[in-house]
């Protein structure tokens, strides 16, 4: 119970990272008949692990690091999530992002239980050469203790880590274990070269801009939130230009023809309500270590301020916990798009719901990382660049067909006409086309399903979604018949 003295904020993280998850879903869980037993092991984090190790820093001296992996749900398996290198990582955000990263996979029918990890450090504060030597021992520790494999427990990049960390730790699994053929499949979001998937990188950001773009398409919806349909033209501020909120930003941008007038990061925030073009931001960035100063736009010092600056769509796409009680009364947007994992906290959402802003729930939004890893990790299994065998073949058939259309017509066509129709026409689709296509099948399928529940059960989009996993999830265990 709050006491006067307490902020809203601080009485809400008394309930934790993972009770908050935990009240979401049993808000959910209340719109479901399953049994309760079943809901209550869908919702218990299986395995947890928590270990120290030593590493030497380049000055000599030794540090002691704490690092984590939790296994939120076995129902299918490898399980799945990333790690994250933060001074934040705990047990209870560890359980909560692995509870999340269950309810994920069920929402977007990627087959994988929940997993997360994480390293309590700030990345910064080390050199690639210190941070090569914790990502090694740390994948030693994961692989010891059998929290690693293709088919175990495979993590991925998250908050503070990349590809470059996944390649080491693919290295490592590697050289740990006896001649396996699946190896690589350990760990996605490996570069290109060492087994990652075309699109990986950037499907995080690209699976929020079709999920936006889907969400803002429903006439009703929209008219029911006082927006026009539609992305053109939408104003969007966004927090976070790391792997996904930078992504997200330029291609709402570029494909979306949206307008980002408000850009947040650590440093502070930059507003212009003209628009700002994202990649002159990251130039900007790059040039001067801060993106306060950029030609034309206002600063705004206090980067937390611009979570309230008027806009159509929020994207939190940093930390857990931004959106508060005590902010949450001046949220000005319509729209808040989870990019991040849990950016509103429980009561906070209470309080959107009631100003009735929409939110699309991290749950479903951020999905588009692991829909990316789940092709990734297949084309590891199979061991062949996904369009290979047909690319060529594809690209000759729709030569073909207009070959003989053109012999079959009375008239034959004007040549160069032809010529133009297959050079448009004729294209084998490669890696990247493919992950693409797949992504926005999953995002777009997945947020009709949500919607339908949500029109069925006249609730809000997170309790929509989360009964959407609950009944994937729950489905699972009764087909496998754990609950006679
Ligand atoms: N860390 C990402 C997430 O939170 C990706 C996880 C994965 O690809 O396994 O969804």
């Amino acid at each position: 119970m709050a006491t006067t003295t307490q902020t809203n904020a601080q009485a809400e993280s008394s309930l934790g990272f993972f009770g908050q998850v935990n009240k979401m879903f049993d808000r959910a869980a209340a719109h479901t008949d399953h049994d309760r037993g079943v809901l209550h092991q869908i919702r218990a984090c299986d395995n947890i692990i928590r270990f120290e190790f030593p590493i030497q820093r380049d000055d000599g001296s030794i540090q002691v690091v704490r690092g984590y992996r939790g296994e939120h749900s076995h129902h299918m398996q490898p399980t799945k999530g990333g790690i994250r290198y933060a001074t934040s990582v705990n047990v209870d955000e560890v359980m909560a992002l692995s509870a999340l990263m269950s309810y994920k996979c069920a929402i977007v029918d990627v087959p994988f239980g929940g997993a997360k990890g994480g390293v309590c450090i700030d990345a910064r504060n080390y050199s690639i050469a210190e941070l090569k030597r914790i990502t090694r021992r740390y994948t030693f520790e994961l692989a010891r203790k059998d929290f690693i494999g293709p088919g175990t427990d495979v993590p991925a990049p998250d908050y503070g880590t990349g590809e470059r960390e996944m390649a080491w730790i693919m290295d490592t699994y590697t050289q740990l274990g006896d001649e396996d053929l699946n190896a690589l499949a350990c760990v996605t979001g490996k570069p290109v070269g060492q087994g990652g998937v075309r699109g990986r990188t950037e499907a995080t950001g690209r699976g929020v801009y079709y999920g936006i773009r889907e969400a803002c398409a429903y006439d009703k919806d929209m008219e029911r939130f006082g927006l026009e349909p539609g992305l053109e033209g939408k104003n969007i501020v966004i927090q976070g230009l790391g792997n996904v909120g930078y992504h997200a930003a330029r291609i709402l941008e570029a494909e979306g023809g949206a307008n980002i007038v408000g850009i947040a990061e650590i440093e502070g925030a930059i507003y212009d309500p003209d628009g700002l073009s994202v990649e002159d931001v990251v130039a900007h960035r790059q040039d001067t270590d801060s993106i306060l100063d950029f030609p034309g736009a206002e600063n705004i010092k206090t980067s937390a301020k611009a979570l309230e600056l008027p806009c159509d769509i929020l994207i939190p796409a940093a930390l857990e916990g931004v959106i508060t009680a005590d902010n949450a009364p001046n949220i000005q947007a319509t729209i808040i798009a989870e990019a991040a994992n849990g950016p509103v906290t429980s009561q906070a959402d209470d309080i959107l719901q009631e100003k009735q802003v929409m939110i699309i729930p991290d749950v479903y939004l951020n999905a588009g990382g692991v829909t990316v890893s789940y092709f990734e990790w297949l084309r590891n299994l199979s061991h062949v660049r996904h369009g290979r065998m047909s690319r060529r073949f594809e690209e000759r058939n729709a030569e073909r067909i207009l070959r003989a259309v053109d012999e079959l017509t009375a008239e034959d066509f004007n040549e160069d006409l032809l010529e133009s129709l297959i050079e448009q026409v004729s294209f084998g689709a490669g890696e990247r086309d493919l992950v693409n296509s797949g992504l926005e099948d999953t995002m777009t399928q997945a947020y009709r399903e949500i919607r339908e529940i949500r029109e069925e059960k006249d609730v809000d989009m997170r309790t929509a979604a989360f009964v959407s996993a609950i009944d994937k999830i729950a489905n699972s265990y009764e087909q496998m018949g754990i609950f006679p």
